[in-house]
């Protein structure tokens, strides 16, 4: 999917050149390198959508971004298109006031970037944000059922999960957060979490990293499954206590790089 030019002058450097380019491309379906530029980091948002739709976390709405490397007050994310149709071309710097810098001519943007913007503005740890319409999760921004970690993959929620209510913040809306203050609303709610629902709507999933980013949204959409599953049968329900979500959660840390390292190779397969 993304394709890069070889040109090394003589041979031997041509074999030095082939062997660097081979070695940073196993490290890169290792996970362990991170982007080294701009076009590099398009490219991870990109696929990033599209894992996520191959994922069926997101379907024709959603969208991630990441706070741009070299100017924190701005960030990366698609334009307004369903995320399986994102290339890097599509990517779109904005501002914390959801204001587009230079935008491909004609493009239009997502109506609900504010939670980005706003998210970024409150918390200065976060790197990369994901908004999905998740649909296990829905019941439990619906009802008093606070969602809970089921297992070690999702220890992230161990922290707490809270439930934006949007009236609180805008009374009778159409539930988007479509503008700065709803978005302050939002990122308030999140508090210092990983991931907060959206009563009526979806969720918000943050990390320092997109590829954490991406596992989250996946994780979550998961656990909310596994957890009405364990609802269904009946009975108490033991969660991962706070210690061992603790405990997991540092363990999550190295692994979850193993699962963006296959998922950007069946998108790349693809
Ligand atoms: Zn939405």
């Amino acid at each position: 999917m993304f394709k890069r030019t070889l040109r090394c002058p003589a041979l031997t450097a041509l074999l030095l050149c082939v062997l660097t380019i081979a070695g940073a491309e196993a490290a890169r379906a290792q996970g362990a390198a991170p982007p080294s530029s701009l076009d590099a980091l398009k490219d991870d948002i990109a696929a990033a959508n599209r894992i996520l739709a191959d994922l069926q976390v997101v379907d024709a709405f959603g969208h991630v971004s990441v706070r741009h490397p070299t100017r924190p007050d701005h960030f990366l994310m698609g334009r307004n298109l369903a995320p399986a149709l994102v290339t890097p071309a599509d990517i779109v710097e904005y501002d914390l006031d959801g204001k587009a810098i230079d935008p491909p001519a004609g493009a239009t943007h997502f109506l609900e970037r504010f939670i980005h913007a706003e998210v970024y503005r409150a918390r200065a740890d976060v790197k990369s944000v994901v908004h999905t319409h998740s649909p296990a999760v829905i019941p439990f921004g619906a009802t008093k059922a606070p969602m809970r970690p089921m297992y070690h993959m999702s220890a992230f929620l161990a922290p707490g999960v809270p439930v934006f209510e949007i009236r609180e913040a805008g009374g009778m809306t159409n539930m988007l957060v479509s503008n700065g203050p709803l978005g302050k609303a939002l990122a308030a709610s999140l508090g210092d979490k990983n991931v907060v629902l959206m009563r009526g709507h979806g969720n918000v999933v943050v990390a320092a990293a997109l590829p954490m980013a991406v596992f989250r949204a996946y994780y979550t959409e998961t656990n909310a499954r596994l957890q009405l599953q364990a609802m269904g049968i009946g009975g108490d329900i033991t969660f991962l206590d706070k210690e061992e979500g603790e405990k997991a959660g540092e363990v999550l840390e190295t692994i979850h790089l193993r699962a963006w390292a296959l998922w950007k190779e069946k998108m790349r397969a693809k």
